[in-house]
């Protein structure tokens, strides 16, 4: 394999689907999945994934992940099954509740980052246990960025191990709720002052299918979710904006304020893509050429034809 310039560490799942349309069994899930499919439309090359399955995993998974340009050599087999997850979505797919989380395998992974030609500079640390998160970052010598996802599980259980986690980001991709019980703040705007006090330069807030907010030195930002017709299953859509994300700041090589906003559409681009399909079905088949082509349809959307001032 080649050089990686970026590095996803995640969950790689089973996922039972319950949607108002019907039911999907042993679907392929997890957010390191998401992530890595959504990246590898953007980075020029291969991008690296970490993360553990069991033996009943299908070799032809990760030979499609492979088709797609993931690096699957930190993938590792473990005796046992793989991780599983059961959700079902309300009529209107706006709120889903977790039936049954199956650890499996995944519950004592320690992720090993694998000796590669060369250290990928940036990394996207799904949500995992914080300290496994931390160290993931310390067994990487000097990354250029990393983002990190996390949950409301952690931020209630392990206060002290995300606080060291949050010291060592530049990126916490986080959405309303979590951002709220983390900051312990309603206002969304005093939680991002409050999260990038304790550490991470850079703030994003996933709002769903109200867009997405980043914070950081330059100011506040806004990225629209695409509006689209039909939504089959949000399934992985908020790690595939952390993909889409991350893959773009790889494939520019640096994440100055203005390239981290351009990234916020191709972000929000492969999250809309994510929600067409069931499961990764979408990703899995759609092309970069679709990716160009809903970009140029972003570019319409908030495109308001000049300045915005006030005529005086
Ligand atoms: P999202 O819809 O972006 O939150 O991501 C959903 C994916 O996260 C599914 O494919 C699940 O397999 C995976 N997932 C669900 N619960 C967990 C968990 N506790 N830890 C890691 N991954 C999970």
């Amino acid at each position: 394999m080649t050089s990686s310039p970026l590095l996803i560490v995640g969950s790689i799942a089973f996922d039972d689907l319950d949607m108002p349309s019907g039911q999907h069994r042993d679907v392929l899930g997890g957010a390191a999945t998401y992530a890595a499919l959504s990246a590898s439309l953007l980075t020029l090359e291969h991008v690296r994934i970490v993360g553990v399955v069991g033996t009943d995993f299908p070799e032809a998974h990760l030979a499609n992940l492979r088709a797609r340009g993931v690096d699957t050599t930190g993938v590792e087999r473990k005796e046992g099954r793989t991780f599983r997850w059961h959700g079902r979505y309300s009529e209107d797919l706006a709120s889903r509740t977790t039936i049954d989380t199956q650890l499996n395998v995944f519950a004592d992974f320690s992720p090993q980052v694998p000796p590669g030609p060369g250290a990928s500079p940036f990394v996207l640390l799904g949500n995992i246990h914080p300290q496994l998160q931390v160290n993931v970052v310390n067994q990487i010598g000097r990354p250029k960025f990393v983002a990190a996802d996390t949950m409301n599980w952690w931020i209630e259980r392990e206060p002290t191990h995300l606080a060291e986690l949050l010291r060592k980001i530049d990126l916490l991709v986080v959405n309303d709720e979590e951002a709220r019980q983390l900051s312990g703040q309603h206002n969304l705007v005093r939680a991002a002052a409050d999260i990038r006090k304790r550490g991470p330069r850079a703030l994003i807030i996933k709002r769903g299918e109200f867009g997405a907010l980043l914070f950081d030195d330059a100011g506040t930002f806004f990225a629209p979710a695409y509006p689209l017709e039909e939504v089959l299953d949000p399934t992985g859509a908020g790690d595939s904006f952390a993909g889409g994300l991350m893959g773009y700041l790889a494939l520019a090589g640096d994440a100055p304020p203005a390239v981290l906003r351009r990234a916020m559409f191709f972000a929000s681009a492969l999250g809309s893509f994510c929600v067409e399909g069931i499961g990764p079905a979408r990703l899995l088949a759609m092309s970069r050429a679709d990716l160009a082509g809903r970009i140029a349809a972003f570019a319409k959307l908030v495109d308001f034809g000049g300045q915005l001032s006030l005529p005086l």
